[in-house]
């Protein structure tokens, strides 16, 4: 998956940081005040995985540690199992019209 440079996640749009190292010896962080989500480069899979938990983060900052990374998991395999989930709905053509068949 594509990490974003932003987004937005209960009407408040978050800055996305890929960085070298993140103070305090995490992967990821998330500053709330302003509305940034850190993470650190590494495997682009953990990367994912490290994102989608911030992103539960902010989704609900009560939530608990062992919830917010049982989301993230569940959510980054259940995308990568099923990529057409939110693919665009292919849209069938609408039939052109037969043109009326005048008299000649
Ligand atoms: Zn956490």
């Amino acid at each position: 998956m594509n990490i974003p440079k932003q987004i937005k996640i209960g009407g408040l749009t978050y800055r996305v940081d890929i960085v070298e190292n993140i103070e305090d010896g995490v992967v990821g962080k998330i500053y709330y005040k302003d509305l940034v989500i850190k993470v650190e480069k590494s495997n682009v899979d953990f990367m994912a995985l490290t994102f989608w938990h911030e992103v539960f983060h902010a989704m609900n900052s009560q939530l608990d540690h062992v919830s917010v990374e049982f989301f993230a998991q569940s959510v980054t395999q259940l995308l990568k199992d099923n990529p057409a989930l939110f693919a665009k709905e292919e849209v069938p053509a609408k039939p052109k019209k037969k043109p009326k068949k005048g008299r000649g």
